[in-house]
């Protein structure tokens, strides 16, 4: 039998689709690509087709990139894929391909501030079935219950190339944490799609099934996506502490994060993009209700993270911010595209970051928010694709037709759901995410 290998794009719905080959056909394949075609992209996470400019016409070149590659030895049955980018057939990068919109807004930092970003995805997912794990938040019985699926999946991203960082049993009701280290540029990215998908793969390799929807229970916690930044200046050094700088933040860091938080509600609609993201996104649940930076604080939607070293130079290559208001409906590529422009946005504009909030804003009154230069993060699906539509700046970050083709994406998957009340839309989302 000819072993096949699937190559796949992590699209604007943030799943992974694509087409298998022969693996003997992979050379070739890397120069030449798959046939793919352009309302593909309008395939929402339902499988509904939304609205497409493109109808029936067109075609593409969906291109396997080597450095992605995964094979997976599982006892019964190996996996094999590969991640790749949409070019079109003149070879140019495609307006919805989103690892090539990643790569453009690294290109522009790297153009607007000299410096590669170095990320790192911390996802937290959930075991379908009754586990009975009562008790067991970061439990070492839930832990032990679930040690070999934690193996499994450790060992498999290790050989997958990345680096494993921890695994745990979260707080939520069977819910885990898993964590790989930081990779440059587009990679960290890829390694998010690349650790959804053996998630997936190891837990059915066990007769288990993950589930990374944004939230299952509009009256528990979500499964948050937090993704780590910081910045290597040219000669590869960390470029973004200061131990002089305010939470030691340097003057680039506090610009870049003064970005994302004066652009975060109307990039939401990429980093949180399911209509059950907002259900998550409410304070009190350590995920992420107003545009604030918090200093260690969870309760912030950008946080500057602890370092866990007394050396200087250690101390500055660990330092790094965190973006908490996304999750894994979300492509991480879109997500990751869209924080990195709204960072950059802000060198441009040469923000300065606010104090650290340390409050809780839930008890400010709206008056008392804004005259602090806070907003209430947008409450629904709606409302942040109004705030992403309306913002000339944030759409003019993407290709001219992006904005209008994404919002008729979502706004299908809004159509499919408008009959269905909370806990039916979360096991809708279960079953995609
Ligand atoms: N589950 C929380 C979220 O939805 C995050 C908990 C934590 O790891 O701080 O983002
Ligand atoms: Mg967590």
């Amino acid at each position: 039998m000819t072993p096949l290998i699937f190559v796949g794009t992590s699209d604007l719905a943030g799943k992974t689709r694509g087409k298998a080959f022969p693996l003997d056909q992979l050379e070739k394949r890397l120069q030449r690509g798959i046939g793919w075609t352009p309302t593909n992209v309008q395939i929402n996470c339902f499988d509904v087709i939304a609205e497409s400019p493109f109808g029936a016409l067109g075609d593409l070149l969906l291109i396997p990139d080597a450095a992605t590659q995964v094979q997976a030895e599982f006892v019964d049955k190996p996996e094999h894929f590969i991640l790749g980018d949409i070019v079109t057939l003149e070879g140019e990068p495609w307006d919805f391909c989103t690892r090539s919109l990643l790569k453009s807004a690294l290109a522009r930092l790297q153009d607007v501030a000299g410096v590669t970003l170095l990320s790192a995805f911390e996802h937290e997912f959930q075991l379908k079935g009754n586990l009975d794990m009562a008790g067991e938040a970061y439990g070492r019985s839930g832990f032990e219950m679930q040690r070999t699926l934690c193996e499994l999946l450790m060992h498999q991203l290790e050989a997958a190339g990345f680096a494993p960082d921890s695994i745990m049993k979260e707080y939520g009701p069977n819910q885990y944490e898993v964590v790989v280290g930081p990779e440059i540029g587009v990679r960290s990215a890829d390694a998010a799609v690349i650790l959804r998908e053996l998630t997936r793969s190891c837990a059915r390799a066990l007769g288990q099934e993950a589930t990374f929807t944004p939230i299952r229970d509009p009256e528990s916690v979500g499964n948050g996506v937090h993704i780590h930044m910081s910045f290597l200046d040219q000669a590869g050094d960390p470029a973004t502490y200061d131990a002089t700088g305010p939470s030691g933040m340097s003057g680039l860091t506090r610009a870049f994060a003064a970005g994302v938080l004066k652009y975060m509600d109307s990039i939401l609609a990429l980093t949180a993009p399911s209509a059950i993201s907002y259900l998550r996104l409410t304070p009190h649940r350590w995920s992420a209700a107003y545009n604030n930076l918090g200093f260690r604080d969870r309760e912030a939607s950008l946080r500057v993270c602890p370092v866990t070293t007394k050396d200087p130079a250690s101390f500055a290559r660990q330092f790094n911010i965190e973006y908490r208001a996304a999750d894994a409906a979300a492509c991480p590529h879109l997500a990751l595209a869209a924080i990195v422009h709204a960072g950059v946005q802000g060198i441009e504009e040469g923000l300065e970051a606010p104090e650290p909030t340390e409050e809780d804003l839930s008890l400010l009154t709206p008056t008392e928010l804004s005259d602090q230069g806070y907003v209430r993060l947008p409450q629904s699906l709606e409302k942040a694709l109004d705030l992403f539509s309306a913002n000339r700046t944030v759409i003019g970050w993407f290709p001219e037709p992006f904005a209008r083709v994404y919002t008729a994406h979502k706004m299908s998957e809004i159509d499919h759901l408008s009959e269905m009340d909370n806990i039916q839309r979360c096991a809708a989302y279960e079953k995609t995410y």
